[in-house]
């Protein structure tokens, strides 16, 4: 079956916008696969002509999940729904306290985490991914999601993995 590939970061680093980039031209699908519910969204992309299945999520604030457990939760079946996670970093704000606290929390699921720099549009690699090295995923892709950067090559390495 489709592999799936979660969507994950804090709010505002840019997660819809790269999951409107990858499923471009498919509507968000919801019926094709039952037991999923409404309250994230899926959706289809295609590297070459393999399809793939992406989740979008709400974001982590990184802080307390306690304060959204509703979200957090949906957060966490994505995850636990995905063959890997996409974890979103902002490049223009850098790495924050918060990022460091989700990078931990993904790390209890087993599963494979690529990391993500995105807002990366005018910026030299080096400089912009320097400080994420300090998160231990390793080598990050560099996207932009509003321009389409580098994230289809992203997408075609990342599911090659798998
Ligand atoms: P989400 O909360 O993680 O889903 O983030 P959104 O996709 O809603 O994006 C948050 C803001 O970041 C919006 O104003 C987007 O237009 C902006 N944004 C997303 N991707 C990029 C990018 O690659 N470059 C820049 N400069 N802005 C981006
Ligand atoms: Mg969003």
């Amino acid at each position: 079956s489709k592999p799936v590939i979660a969507l994950v970061g804090r709010p505002n680093v840019g997660k819809s916008t790269l999951f409107n980039r990858l499923t471009r031209t498919r509507d968000a699908i919801v019926a094709d696969y039952p037991g999923l519910t409404r309250d994230r969204q899926y959706g289809t992309g295609r590297v070459g002509h393999i399809p793939y299945i992406v989740v979008d999520t709400g974001g982590l604030s990184g802080e307390d999940e306690g304060v959204d457990p509703l979200m957090a939760n949906q957060v966490k079946t994505a995850i636990e729904d995905s063959d890997a996670v996409l974890f979103l970093v902002d490049g223009r704000t850098g790495l924050l306290p918060a990022d460091e606290s989700i990078a931990k929390y993904l790390r209890q699921f087993n599963k494979p985490i690529h990391l993500m720099v995105n807002k990366a549009e005018g910026h030299e690699r080096e400089q912009i991914t320097a400080e994420f090295y300090q998160m231990g995923l390793g080598d990050p892709y560099v996207i932009s999601s509003a321009h389409g950067d580098n994230v289809h090559e992203s997408l075609d390495d990342i599911l090659s993995s798998l």
